[in-house]
């Protein structure tokens, strides 16, 4: 009898993988659908931040989820080394916000007193203290507050763990496939349509497209869908490593690599899926690295990149079973997918398999607010995000 796969997964990112291993695991066939390769988008171009605390302004549903997230990294990590030999660089480093005035260390910690009333861990860092501790940034910062429960990850390495983990466990791959619709039978999900006229049958379909999840058909989106959001980075290599928490200034962040790389990021723009890296952006990006840590002015330019991150209007991932039975949504993670991966894999592969979810899912329904939220419109929401993303995964 030939293998039937019982879901098909569209899109080989963070998203698509990870919940192609978590139903892997649990013993479902499941068969991914990438376009290009596995890891090809954003998710291998992402800085690797797990920032549930530095991505929060305040307690909300995606601060729970995004803890939820955070919490299960030290056993995907082990579980991924163990089943693949792949160390995906989990380092439970912190996340050390920087402030370069007294005004602006006000207003981090004001920031950051919210979450510490809800339980999360925050550690405040006079000048004296941050020179002491964290030398290699620069003399004219007047304190830091410590995110120390916050970290990171290698993404290359932790896509190329979740394919290797995900085959090991059954998972099938078809790379240059590409998914132009959703097949719809009597008004559930029957399989999906490929771009050159082949139909894959499967009872369950999980959208994990990225920010090219709006483009597939009879994908189930909320108002505005998921659109493209441009993230450039830089790479520096030093020596030696210079410091071990991801650093995060007023106008950049860094992220350490074991080997001594530093990531500088990033931008957010809106310019559709044009993928150049921009003079401006390398420049304000190296700028700002050199501020927060002045020894990086020696350090060698190795590469540059850029990939879109997928946005959603009210700035919440769409997690969720869609209006069409058998059709589940994975995507709008918009800054914080490989945090969020793990969670998101859980949660699909309980709805795929029909059990109940781990966590609350509400607020991430595809089938969420059909209208705008009242005063937002998508584009005001978006100016005011960008503005306060710049220096954001
Ligand atoms: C510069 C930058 C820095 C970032 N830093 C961080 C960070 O520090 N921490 C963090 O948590 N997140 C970060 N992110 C966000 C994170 O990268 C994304 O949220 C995450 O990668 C989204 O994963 P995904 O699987 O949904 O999308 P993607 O990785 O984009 O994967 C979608 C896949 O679907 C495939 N696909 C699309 N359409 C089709 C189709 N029709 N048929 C078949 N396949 C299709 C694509 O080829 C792609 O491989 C960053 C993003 C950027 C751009």
């Amino acid at each position: 009898m030939s293998w039937k796969p019982e879901c098909l997964i569209v899109g080989g990112g963070v998203i698509g993988c990870g919940v192609a291993w978590e139903l892997a695991r649990r013993g479902a066939r499941v068969t991914v659908l990438e376009r290009s390769v596995p890891g090809a988008e954003a998710s291998s171009a992402a800085a690797g931040i797990l920032g549930a605390q530095l991505e929060s302004e305040a307690p909300g549903p995606l601060f729970t989820l995004a803890l939820a997230s955070r919490r299960r990294y030290p056993v995907w990590a082990r579980r991924l080394a163990a089943e693949t030999g792949i160390d995906i660089e989990h380092r439970p480093s912190g996340v050390l916000e920087v402030a370069f005035g007294a005004d602006e260390l006000r207003r981090v910690r004001k920031r950051f007193a919210l979450q510490a009333r809800a339980g999360a861990r925050i550690e405040h860092l006079d000048r004296r203290a941050l020179r002491r501790e964290h030398p290699a940034v620069t003399e004219r910062a007047v304190g830091a507050v410590l995110l120390r429960d916050d970290g990171r990850v290698d993404p290359p390495a932790l896509l190329r763990a979740l394919r290797v983990a995900s085959e090991r466990a059954g998972a099938r791959f078809r790379t240059g496939a590409f998914v132009r619709r959703v097949v719809v039978r009597d008004g559930r999900a029957a399989g999906v349509l490929l771009d050159d006229g082949t139909v894959l049958e499967a009872d369950r379909v999980v959208v994990a497209a990225g920010s090219w999840s709006s483009l597939v058909e009879g994908a189930e989106l909320p108002p505005g869908g998921v659109t493209p959001a441009r993230g450039q980075i830089v790479e520096l290599g030093v020596p030696c490593p210079l410091f071990t928490p991801v650093l995060h200034g007023p106008r950049c962040y860094l992220v350490p690599r074991d080997d001594g790389r530093v990531l500088v990021g990033s931008t957010l723009e809106f310019v559709g899926f044009r993928r150049e890296v921009t003079a401006g952006a390398v420049r304000t990006l190296l700028d700002a690295a050199i501020e927060l840590v002045p020894a990086l002015a020696d350090a060698a330019v190795l590469r540059s990149w850029s990939s879109f991150r997928p946005y959603t209007h009210d700035g919440l991932p769409v997690i969720g079973s869609a209006d069409v039975e058998g059709l589940v949504m994975a995507t709008g993670h918009h800054r914080n997918g490989v945090l969020l991966a793990p969670i998101t894999a859980e949660v699909v592969a309980a709805l795929v398999l029909g059990v109940r979810p781990p966590v609350d899912i509400g607020p991430f329904s595809p089938v969420r607010g059909r209208e705008p939220a009242p005063g937002v419109s998508a584009s005001s929401g978006r100016r005011r995000v960008a503005r306060r993303e710049t220096a954001r995964a």
